[in-house]
């Protein structure tokens, strides 16, 4: 299986390169944000959980988020590999992955880690903002807090990774195009 974690922080663009690497390499692609989205526009128990830490740009408990990861995986019994994007985002849920992983006979391939300066990320996340109906992109004082809490929170799950000799970093500034080309090449130079 080819397990790929696709890091970095909101606004990085894992989103649109995650759409374009599950194109190229027919992988499951499992967004937690985006489960938690869909949870809360259908109301669910889930969603009305996750929702008061979304809205202020916290992250949902790992309890939580971990047991939703572990469901979405299992209803792809079928997949060749996955792309987690947003996940995992502590070095717990990192844990928790490796575990659950295993317990499959599998594990993390690479984690691809998308670098992009902080007022970089600010404005695009505001652009987006004005763009969509994500509310959490909206508001300056959330999407900066989004930002602290990567990196007081998530950037050390690079470490985690980097321990293992799966971390790569690509600069994720530029064309969409070159970058999806440099995450290409990564993954093609683990499998060769
Ligand atoms: P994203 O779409 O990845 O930017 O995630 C949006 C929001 O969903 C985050 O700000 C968190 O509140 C929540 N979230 C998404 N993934 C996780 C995760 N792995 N752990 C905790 N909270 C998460």
């Amino acid at each position: 299986m080819l397990n790929i974690v696709l890091f970095g922080p909101p606004g990085a663009g894992k989103g649109t390169q995650s759409a374009k690497l599950v194109e190229r390499y027919s992988l499951a692609h499992l967004s937690t944000g985006d489960v938690f989205r869909y949870n809360i526009k259908n109301n669910t128990e889930l969603g009305q959980l996750a929702k008061s830490y979304m809205d202020a740009g916290n992250l949902v408990p790992d309890s939580v988020t971990i047991s939703m990861l572990e469901a979405e995986v299992n209803k792809n019994p079928d997949a060749k590999g996955f792309i987690f994007d947003g996940f995992p985002r502590t070095t717990a849920q990192a844990g928790a992955l490796d575990e659950f992983l295993s317990s499959k006979n599998t594990g993390i391939s690479l984690m691809l880690a998308l670098e992009v300066p902080e007022e970089e990320l600010v404005k695009r996340l505001l652009l987006r903002g004005a763009e969509s109906d994500r509310a959490d992109d909206k508001d300056e004082s959330i999407v900066r807090n989004r930002i602290k809490v990567y990196n007081e929170q998530t950037a050390v799950v690079a470490d985690f990774y980097s321990k293992q000799n799966k971390f790569k970093a690509i600069e994720g500034v530029g064309e969409i195009e070159a970058i999806f080309g440099q995450l290409c090449a990564e993954i093609e130079a683990t499998q060769a």
